[in-house]
């Protein structure tokens, strides 16, 4: 799973490829919500604010 923002989704769509062999499901972060899951506040790859999901 990653949490990206807009400059690193294609790198993340990429590296969720590579390791899991099939494409992402993407979501926007603002129009999910998990209970028992609170969102990073930062990318995974930067600092900045993340808006997707990559699962
Ligand atoms: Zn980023």
């Amino acid at each position: 799973m990653y949490v990206v923002c807009n400059d690193h989704l294609t790198e993340a769509i990429d590296e969720f490829v590579e390791v899991y062999e099939q494409p992402p499901d993407i979501y926007e972060l603002d129009s999910v919500s998990f209970s028992d899951w609170i969102a990073p506040s930062i990318c995974d790859k930067c600092d900045k604010g993340p808006k997707y999901l990559v699962v």
